[in-house]
């Protein structure tokens, strides 16, 4: 990945209906998104110049604004159209895009109404998150004084902007002590997930994820759990709590960006890649090659 800052690049982004120079991709520092959080995203993978499962993305774009009482201008499909023409003029083989839309600048108290509602799609080359090395060995996560909150103090469904507040103080503060990435909590004590990832446990060969009631239900998540079951592999759906991580055979996290990717020390425990982790890394992959164009 190039360090060059993400508003000084060459290429194309497309905004509110059209493509425009890279550099020219700007918002107004009265935006009503910017000050109080009215902003949701996506992220999205390209495989060989092809978007991974970009409908589900695009659907839940919508969903996620509906939750924060707000309505994209443009249907899923115009999105997906307009996502491809970015693709294809960036000419991405192996990346990353990232829609988002934001609250505009009609007013600047906390109402949002009358606000309009604007939409960006940016594209770039970006095969993946971590290194070979923590891809294959695994990475390491501490858990986070940070808690996933309850469903009745953020709309916890939503691909929110603001909800991740809490994860980027959690993973600085990972970072911070030397990991890779922060575990959280939810509100009650339960394992929730990571900074921008779900969670897996594997205890006697069968799978253990937390119930997706406090955090996003991962498309990656639903994915992995659908090939598990085709692989033979039990799946259970539960509250799991800490305490379980100390007799977990393995565990990884599923996400657009991570894939799966294998964890091999949650703060003092260690965990080998195992073969379960290694069936569904190599399912997920081969599923994820083997797309056809939308
Ligand atoms: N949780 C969070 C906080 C995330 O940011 C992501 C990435 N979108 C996920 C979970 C995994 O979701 P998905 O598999 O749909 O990418």
């Amino acid at each position: 990945m190039t360090t060059t800052a993400f508003d000084d690049r060459d290429g194309v982004i497309w905004l509110d209906g059209a493509l425009v120079p890279w550099r020219d991709a700007r918002l107004h520092v009265l935006s009503h998104g910017l000050h109080y959080g009215g902003g949701i995203f996506e992220g999205i993978r390209v495989y060989g110049g092809r978007a991974f499962k970009a409908a589900e993305h695009f659907e839940r774009f919508h969903a996620s604004a509906r939750e924060l009482n707000f309505r994209v201008p443009f249907g899923p499909g115009e999105l997906e159209a307009a996502m491809r023409e970015t693709i294809r003029h960036g000419d991405i083989a192996d990346g990353y895009v990232r829609p988002v839309a934001w609250r505009g600048s009609e007013q600047i108290s906390v109402s949002g109404a009358g606000t309009s509602v604007h939409v960006a799609i940016a594209a770039w080359e970006w095969p993946h998150v971590f290194s070979d090395d923590a891809r294959t060995r695994g990475i390491r996560l501490r858990t986070s004084r940070w808690r996933r909150p309850s469903p009745d103090t953020a709309p916890v469904r939503a691909k929110a902007a603001s909800l991740y507040n809490i994860c980027t103080l959690a993973r600085d503060e990972a970072e911070e002590a030397g990991y890779d990435d922060a575990l959280l909590l939810d509100f009650r004590g339960h394992l929730a997930e990571a900074t921008g990832a779900n969670l897996f446990l594997v205890i006697d060969g069968a799978l253990h994820t937390p119930t997706a009631d406090t955090f996003l239900d991962g498309i990656t998540r639903q994915t992995v759990m659908a090939l598990a079951r085709d692989l033979g592999i039990a799946v259970h759906v539960r509250h799991v709590e800490p305490g379980e991580l100390d007799r977990a055979d393995e565990v990884f996290l599923t996400g657009t960006a991570y894939e799966v990717q294998p964890v091999s020390a949650v703060d003092g425990r260690s965990y080998e890649v195992g073969k379960v982790t290694a069936a569904l890394a190599g399912a997920y992959t081969a599923l994820t090659r083997s797309v056809t164009v939308p």
